[in-house]
């Protein structure tokens, strides 16, 4: 089951997480997260970096993809890489989903993969595992407004 994306974690709700996720909660580890499973919204790897360069100066490059690379193989992070952009960007989003590219700000948006469905139709050579979409167009209500 996927877990619940909680917008504003605790560097405890953070440290819970990572140790259920078998990775080590260190203080920098705990510091990235607050950026990448709470702030950011696809970040890319130039804005996690830009982010602790800002908040955590001494953390170094290396410190900073090493801590993503783990997130990502602790299924704590998902990279994406989209057609209109040749970076990649990672994703706090680990359920099932589809993305929107609002082209006029190049903000994406996450789609649940509920609200789209894909379907081959008289088409039984293949086991579709996994589908990846990226709408594009314009965002002209934001989600609750
Ligand atoms: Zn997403």
């Amino acid at each position: 089951m996927a877990e619940p994306r909680n917008r504003c974690l605790s560097p405890q709700e953070i440290s819970r997480r990572l140790e259920r996720h078998g990775v080590q909660p260190t203080a920098q580890r705990i510091a990235i997260c607050q950026y990448v499973l709470c702030e950011a919204e696809h970040p890319t790897a130039d804005d996690i970096k830009q982010w602790a360069d800002k908040n955590f100066p001494k953390m170094s490059r290396a410190t900073v993809y090493n801590t993503v690379n783990t997130l990502i193989e602790a299924g704590l992070l998902r990279e994406f890489r989209f057609p209109h952009d040749s970076k990649t960007v990672y994703d706090d989003n680990i359920s099932d989903h589809y993305h929107f590219l609002d082209e006029t700000t190049g903000e994406i948006i996450d789609i649940d993969g509920k609200d789209i469905e894909i379907k081959l139709r008289n088409e039984q050579r293949f086991i579709v595992k996994n589908a990846e979409v990226l709408l594009r167009g314009k965002l002209v209500k934001k989600k609750g407004v």
